[in-house]
């Protein structure tokens, strides 16, 4: 049922993004890749990923502080395939700072990137799914967008606020074939994980495997990463029929860290 219908995920060129884009081009959707990066290695995984799943599988280069891209990522992608049946809105990045110290420029790129962004697919994308009466919205906010840590003001208001979308979106389309969920991981060991522990562990003078285990997976309770694929499989079962009445949630996919 989910063949020959069209994906986009936003910063889907590493990590998370790529690994739910690959999973969903598995299944038989075509997919629109999304995210920065090196445009020869980029053209490789598209030309890859296409070639393995016998999928269409096109790239955006649009950035995702800039709404007028935005609109015309969702424009151009739905004039190639004729509709975004799922739009999954998983580009983000983390900067790492006391909140007084915290520099303006970051505060306003994570805002941009993290939470704007998804207003602006989700505003451009909606009205298509209202008219085939079916759709998936997927933003995938946090275990930070329902509880916080310290220095990490921006990553954690704009991911509360991903939360807070999520939920009305959901109520607007209630009545509809449209579902809208965000998903809250804990951690997941992608590029974005590796610098913090990169960073951390200079910080505070420690190997990587100590910080790993003492200051990264202190909060997560099963200490151990979620694995990309954990993430994959939950994005397919929101697309499937199960997941038709799961709308306006907040799912924790966290090793019981927001238990606490
Ligand atoms: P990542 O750094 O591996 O990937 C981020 C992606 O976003 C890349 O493709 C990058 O090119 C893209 N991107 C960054 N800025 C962009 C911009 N301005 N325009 C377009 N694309 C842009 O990170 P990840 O760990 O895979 O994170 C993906 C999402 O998952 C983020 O929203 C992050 O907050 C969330 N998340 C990650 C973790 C984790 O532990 N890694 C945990 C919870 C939530």
């Amino acid at each position: 049922m989910l063949k020959g219908k069209t994906a986009l995920v936003t910063g889907s060129t590493s990590g998370i993004g790529l690994g739910i884009a690959s999973g969903l081009a598995e299944a038989g959707l075509n997919v629109v890749l999304n995210g920065f990066g090196d445009a020869q290695q980029i053209e490789t995984l598209r030309a890859g990923l296409a070639q393995r799943t016998g999928v269409q599988v096109t790239y955006s280069a649009a950035d995702m502080t800039r709404p007028d891209e935005i609109t015309r990522m969702v424009e151009e992608a739905e004039s190639r395939f004729g509709s975004i049946d799922v739009l999954v809105n998983n580009a983000g990045i983390q900067h790492v700072s006391p909140v007084e110290a915290f520099p303006v420029e970051k505060w306003e790129q994570i805002l941009a990137i993290n939470l704007s962004s998804n207003f602006y697919t989700i505003r451009a994308a909606l009205p298509g799914m209202k008219r085939r009466n079916w759709g998936r919205i997927i933003n995938i906010a946090s275990a930070h967008g329902l509880v916080a840590s310290p220095f990490k003001a921006a990553y954690v208001a704009a991911k509360h606020g991903v939360v807070g979308l999520t939920k009305t979106v959901a109520l607007e389309v209630a009545e509809t074939g449209i579902t809208c969920v965000a998903i809250c991981p804990g951690y997941v060991r992608t590029p974005l994980v590796d610098n913090q522990i990169r960073d951390q562990a200079k910080a505070h003078g420690k190997p990587e495997a100590e910080v790993i285990r003492d200051i990264i997976l202190a909060a997560q309770p099963n200490k151990r990463f979620v694995e990309i694929q954990e993430l994959s499989d939950l994005v397919l079962f929101l697309c499937s029929p199960a997941g038709a009445s799961v709308s306006g949630s907040a799912l924790q996919i966290d090793g019981a860290w927001t238990a606490r």
